[in-house]
């Protein structure tokens, strides 16, 4: 153990915007959506994988500048509701408005 100036263990990762206050059930989940927010989405328009989120429910093609509303974590609705569901037990869009929206 090297790193012990009282931070604990850091975690380097998708959930290190959770902190370790939240259960792993809900951090397992929390990274699932966020591995599914980062992935390049397909454009209901065009069909290219170039959607990208813009705000919370947001999604906008990067190919064709198509936006529309969808899920708050994935355009699809089927991840949405489970991420409303943790987004009601815990404040997640708080932590992804932290994440880099890149
Ligand atoms: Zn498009």
């Amino acid at each position: 153990m090297k790193n012990t100036m009282g931070h604990g263990t850091k975690k380097v990762g998708p959930a290190r915007g959770l902190g370790p206050r939240y259960g792993s059930t809900v951090r397992k989940r929390w990274i699932k959506i966020i591995r599914e927010l980062r992935k390049p989405h397909a454009c209901p328009q065009c069909g290219l994988l170039r959607v990208k989120r813009e705000s919370i429910g947001v999604w906008k093609c990067r190919k064709c500048g198509f936006t529309f509303s969808g899920g708050a974590y994935t355009p699809t609705t089927k991840l949405g509701i489970v991420a409303k569901r943790v987004a009601k037990g815990a404040p997640a869009e708080e932590a992804a408005k932290t994440e880099e929206a890149d």
